[in-house]
């Protein structure tokens, strides 16, 4: 799978090296695995889950083959990244009832917010949807300008003010011009800074009740976009941004850079919240749909 290949190879290998010549799963090879998923970013609570499923799996059997151990563990990260990834979707879709639907983007600066906001518009694009992107980010200059630049890469509408405009109005504008095109799908940026959570809360929950105004249900996602490479940060982010707002779904950006994938299974758990996209290069076709059966495949290979 592209992208993940780093990750795929690292844990691949490491995960036979800790098990080759081994005919029974014993208490060394729990540590060296517990070892391999704490090293691969999978966080340390959701490790000791996984280690835990995998003693009670093999407490009866303790003479378990490599491969069946490589079986074993593959179902249960499949299992675990089930209880929060319902879906086995790979294409780009919209749901049916909303129109126009409404995707909040929030996270940090430099995360690849800009970059997955125009990837996503180029998908829904291709799929046939009319997009409409809004430049709630209006802190900095340059983020306004990165968004344009993508929607004029992408051929999509963007409603904007001019830097330093209050972002709840913009993203009020944006709505009302949605819905007067007919528009199936708007992309709402929102700025990157990390202020202290009353300001982060204030803000989000500002923008969110204007645009109700428009549509009472917007947003119907509140996509939070995590760089996959950088491990505690990222779990970090999350904690702030789910304290702040209700985090419906994560796009977890670079994880073609790492070869610490396992950030996505352990962010998923931690924080019950589903991946839906992942980012996997810098050019427009490099978001993929999350599939947790392709994830865990790639893992192993
Ligand atoms: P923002 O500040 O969060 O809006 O971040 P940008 O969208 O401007 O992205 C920051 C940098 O990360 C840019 O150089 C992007 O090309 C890069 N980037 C974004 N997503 C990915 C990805 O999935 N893989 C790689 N390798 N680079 C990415």
């Amino acid at each position: 799978d592209k992208g993940l290949e780093k990750t795929k190879t690292t844990f691949f290998s490491k995960l036979t090296k800790a098990i080759t010549g081994k005919s029974k799963v014993d208490d060394e090879v729990l540590d060296h695995l517990e070892e391999i998923l704490v090293s691969s970013d999978v966080g340390v609570e959701t490790t000791l889950k996984i280690i835990q499923r995998i003693e009670a799996r093999v407490a009866n059997d303790k003479y378990l083959g490599t491969d069946e151990l490589n079986q074993i563990l593959r179902e249960e990260i499949a299992a675990l990244l089930a209880e929060t990834n319902s879906g086995n979707d790979s294409e780009f879709v919209v749901p049916a009832n909303k129109k126009p639907y409404v995707i909040m983007v929030v996270g940090v600066n430099g995360v690849g917010k800009t970059t997955t906001i125009g990837k996503l518009a180029y998908q829904f694009k291709k799929a046939g949807l009319k997009v409409v992107l809004g430049a709630s980010d209006t802190f900095r200059a340059a983020a306004i300008d990165q968004l344009q630049i993508w929607a004029d890469r992408v051929q999509v509408p963007i409603v904007k003010q001019q830097m330093g405009s209050d972002p709840a109005s913009v993203a009020f504008d944006t709505l009302q011009s949605a819905v007067a095109q007919n528009a199936d799908v708007v992309i709402i940026d929102t700025a990157g800074r990390l202020h202290n959570k009353i300001g982060l809360m204030n803000e989000l929950t500002k923008v969110k009740k204007v645009m109700q105004k428009v549509l009472s249900d917007a947003p119907h996602d509140v996509l939070l976009v995590l760089d996959g490479s950088t491990g505690q940060n990222a779990f970090e982010q999350a904690k702030q941004f789910t304290a702040a707002t209700e985090v419906s779904c994560l796009a977890v950006t670079k994880l073609d850079g790492t070869a610490k994938g396992g950030v996505v299974i352990g962010i998923s758990d931690q924080f019950q919240i589903p991946v839906k996209y992942i980012g996997v290069g810098e050019g427009i076709d490099d978001l993929q749909v999350f599939n947790k059966f392709e994830f865990v495949d790639s893992f192993f290979k």
